[in-house]
């Protein structure tokens, strides 16, 4: 028999200057959305995160869906850097604050931000039980090979190496994929790539990653948003000397002033597509750059894999792009990859496949749901209590 349960949960992503929110009602085998929103511009025009969380209590007793937090069974936290550490979701006591702490460094713009929000909270409601989950602790299965890099030893032993981002989102795709197909996610090989303002592929093997596009930090891998991805460190070398760059020079460049925005100006893939029908030379280039090094990592991921039984796009850009699902897929029928044009033109709600009826590979567009996989990754341990 099912346990019968009924939780109020809270899930948070706090950000440098935003909070977003989606309170779930989580009963057995069904969770339903009570109330979302955000707050913007903390720091600013909303005075700090306790001022935020008291807008959003405002907010949910006037939508009547909660009037005081004591309803809450619990909350949950997107945090960006767990390091090595957390493999799983945990309950947030004050080791798993010193870890969040410990990895500041890692993660300088995120962790911050996602601490201050759990202890914002912590002194509005200290009764709550809070829970954290990682963005790191899917790609936590990937063997040495996959996270070391060639480097000498005692620097991995300082904590330089690959432990890969958007874990949340790759989980939920294996999952959400298993269930499109029907097939026990254990059993399954599949290519998660994940096309948002950051972008990231996944090599995942009976359902756990064992690589994954980004490495120590979110700037290694695809071509993104404003970042360049794979680089020779050589270039790095280069701009410092020939360039006079420092850190922080070199910090901006690769991170804000690259990728897509770099090479054509601006980061939205819709803007970059309909420049592209118009003849526009930069904006075709930026396409072509962005679809080929996903192509390359499908290439590289297959060799890795063996056996591929899906490819799972999602992302603003995966979900909603035809034109890059098309064009990444081309010429990979050789690896039994086919689209079926007509498919993949479908808008994207949920979860669809697209792949032609010829096609070995299974192609999935998936919109992503990381408030649902952490609200479900939480009640796993909720459940214990
Ligand atoms: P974030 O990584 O910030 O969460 P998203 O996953 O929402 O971002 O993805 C944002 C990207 O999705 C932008 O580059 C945007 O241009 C792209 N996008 C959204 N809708 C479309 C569309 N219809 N066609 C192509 N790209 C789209």
């Amino acid at each position: 028999m099912k346990a019968v349960y009924h939780k109020k949960l809270f899930v948070l992503n706090c950000g440098s200057s935003s909070i977003k929110y989606k309170l779930f009602h989580l009963h057995a085998e069904e969770e339903t959305v009570l109330a979302e929103g955000i707050v913007e511009r903390i720091g600013d025009v909303v005075k700090d995160y306790a001022q935020g969380f008291r807008i959003i209590a405002e907010r949910l007793a006037e939508e009547g869906v909660l009037t005081s937090i004591r309803q809450l069974d619990a909350a949950a936290h997107r945090v960006v850097h767990g390091g090595r550490r957390y493999e799983k979701a945990v309950m947030i006591d004050e080791d798993v604050i010193d870890a969040i702490r410990e990895c500041i460094p890692l993660a300088p713009l995120h962790n911050p931000a996602n601490l201050e929000g759990i202890m914002t909270l912590r002194r509005l409601a200290p009764q709550l039980p809070q829970v954290a989950v990682f963005d790191t602790a899917f790609h936590q299965s990937m063997p040495p090979e996959a996270y070391r890099y060639a480097l000498p030893k005692e620097l991995e032993e300082e904590g330089v190496r690959r432990y890969g981002f958007h874990g949340i989102s790759h989980h939920y795709l294996t999952r959400r994929t298993a269930k499109l197909l029907g097939k026990n996610r254990d059993r399954l090989n599949m290519i998660t790539i994940h096309l948002g303002n950051g972008a990231s592929m996944a090599a995942i093997e009976n359902g756990r990653s064992i690589d994954t596009t980004m490495g120590m930090t979110p700037l290694e891998g695809l071509v993104m948003g404003t970042r360049c991805g794979d680089l020779d460190p050589g270039v790095v070398l280069w701009l410092c000397e020939s360039k006079g760059m420092d850190a922080r020079d070199a910090d901006a460049l690769l991170n804000r002033r690259s990728g897509l925005r770099g090479l054509c100006g601006t980061i939205d893939m819709r803007e970059i597509v309909s420049r592209q029908s118009a003849g526009d030379e930069d904006a075709s280039f930026a396409f072509r750059l962005f679809c080929r090094r996903i192509r390359k990592y499908i290439g590289a991921y297959t060799a890795l894999l063996g056996r591929v039984d899906a490819i799972v796009f999602s992302g603003g850009i995966g979900t909603n792009s035809p034109e890059v699902r098309e064009e990444v897929c081309r010429g990979l029928a050789g690896f039994g990859i086919d689209i079926d044009s007509e498919k993949n033109r479908q808008k994207v709600d949920d979860a669809v496949l697209i792949q032609s009826d010829g096609s070995r590979v299974a192609v999935a567009a998936i919109r992503t749901d990381e408030e649902l996989q952490i609200a479900q990754e939480s009640l796993a341990l909720l459940s214990c209590m």
